[in-house]
């Protein structure tokens, strides 16, 4: 089960709570899915900030004595999946700094696609980096900016930054969130009682009995101290690009993202799904978790019967012993089952929300097969990942994405099924609901909102067209 993309990272941050650590590590266990290479917190008691990071899942990273050892009233967390720079405890979040401007912490989710330039030009001056991660290049500005106060100092850092970012700072008496003028990442801000909270995803607010006020505003900067919560508008306004692929397949299905219900977008995708590419077929089967709400759609739509024909495992670890080769479809099989009562003599259709290199779904199809199904008709909840992502997703290379280098016919070959037919981008527009096209679609159509270094568009070959 190694055929997906990678989520890119979860941020929460808090202002105003006596239990403030607590409150961001249940946070963090919400955003668990947007990362899970490591995760860390830092606090402030308005006089004194302490952080705790480590490698791991967040129920391993933290225990009783690592929280006690957070005090303070603000807090900020991350759970992290690398997208730039290596998976090390050193590019583990929050990074702390102290400075001219007093201590800072930063959590950030997304991509700059301007960092390596800015570290170029930093290094060239005598800037020292501690990690490979894009970043830190904020705190190196900030650090250097010859600003008054804290906040013309981070406006003046992030305004250089460019890409993809929902970031979460804490002072020893302030948080402040900003997000990018594109608003790729999204970033909502809560209130529990008289506490403020900025997260990713409106799921960690859920868990900690926080109310939704709304979201961060692509482009806003809010400060929020003792005072309340400041609004600042400090960049000129960009066309919008949230990510289409939080809707489709990263964020929770409980969160609300971009003003919307994941599941009921999601849910949607599957019935026009339905509607562009019905299948005559016995039973809808969902591939587990991923294809569930899109599956509820399509069957909805069809009025075909939704069955669980596939069971996941939910107590699988990241490592396993590899048996001998004798054991047929293991790398699959130890993740997801086949119900064979549910899935012999029928016709079957597999519903999926993403095929990256296609090697998972050929071995889903022929599990299937070989448990008895008639015919596989597989469906795809989104058009087909051709191009890369540079704002903060793990996407492998061109070559390697299946929907980039072969047609649809060639890919149903492949995956050894009887149909397949994947969501047209008309279709994911109309789901989303994207009448005013505030919406990225880079990996599908290899349109870039934000032009990225040219390096990397020799990368991209020739042939992709980049908009700014
Ligand atoms: S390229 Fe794809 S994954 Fe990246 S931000 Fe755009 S829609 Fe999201």
């Amino acid at each position: 089960m190694h055929d997906k993309f990678k989520d890119e990272c979860g941020v929460f941050g808090i202002f105003g709570h006596p239990e403030a650590a607590n409150l961001t590590y249940l946070g963090l266990y919400a955003l668990q899915h947007r990362g899970q290479e490591s995760a860390g917190i830092v606090t402030a008691d308005g006089e004194k900030m302490r952080v705790s990071r480590a490698m791991g899942l967040v129920a391993d990273a933290f225990d009783e004595r690592a929280l006690d050892g957070l005090p303070g009233h603000l807090a900020i967390g991350h759970t992290r999946y690398s997208t730039a720079g290596e998976s090390r405890l050193q590019n583990a979040q929050p990074f702390l700094i102290d400075c001219a401007h007093g201590e800072i912490a930063v959590a950030h989710n997304g991509n700059l696609v301007n960092a390596r330039e800015l570290r170029d030009e930093l290094v060239r001056a005598g800037s020292i980096f501690q990690t490979s991660s894009d970043t830190e290049v904020v705190l190196h500005l900030y650090a250097r900016s010859k600003a008054h106060s804290v906040e013309e100092a981070l406006v003046e850092s992030v305004a250089q930054i460019r890409g993809a970012y929902s970031l979460a700072f804490v002072t020893k008496n302030r948080l402040i969130a900003a997000r990018d003028p594109h608003g790729f990442r999204p970033l909502a801000l809560g209130k529990l009682g008289d506490a403020w909270i900025v997260c990713s995803e409106t799921c960690a607010l859920d868990l900690i009995g926080a109310t939704y006020v709304r979201d961060v505003e692509p482009g806003e900067v809010l400060v929020i101290t003792d005072g309340g919560v400041r609004s600042i508008k400090p960049f000129p306004p960009s066309p919008l690009s949230h990510c289409v692929f939080e809707h489709v397949y990263f964020a929770r299905p409980d969160s609300y993202v971009f003003g919307r219900s994941v599941n009921d977008v999601r849910t949607e995708l599957g019935r026009v799904l339905a509607r562009e590419a019905p299948a005559d077929a016995d039973v809808v089967v969902p591939i587990p978790d991923s294809g569930v709400c899109a599956a509820i759609g399509f069957a909805e739509q069809t009025r075909l019967p939704l069955q669980m024909g596939l069971i996941r495992n939910h107590y699988v670890g990241r490592t396993f012993i590899q048996p001998q080769q004798s054991i047929r479809h293991f790398g699959v099989r130890v993740k997801l089952n086949p119900v064979r009562s549910i899935l012999e003599g029928k016709r079957v259709v597999l519903v999926d929300d993403s095929i990256v290199r296609g090697t998972t779904s050929r071995k889903i199809v022929k599990m299937v097969k070989a448990a008895g199904a008639r015919e596989v008709h597989l469906r795809i909840s989104c058009p087909p990942t051709i191009s890369p992502c540079f704002y903060g997703v793990d996407t492998p290379n061109r070559s390697e994405l299946i929907g980039a280098t072969h047609t649809t016919e060639e890919i149903r070959k492949y995956v050894e099924a009887d149909s397949l037919s994947y969501l047209s981008l008309d279709g994911l527009r109309e789901a989303v609901g994207s009448e005013q096209r505030s919406y990225c679609t880079s990996c599908y159509t290899g349109v870039y909102p934000v032009a990225f270094p040219r390096d990397e568009h020799t990368y991209l070959q020739l042939a992709l067209k980049v908009v700014n």
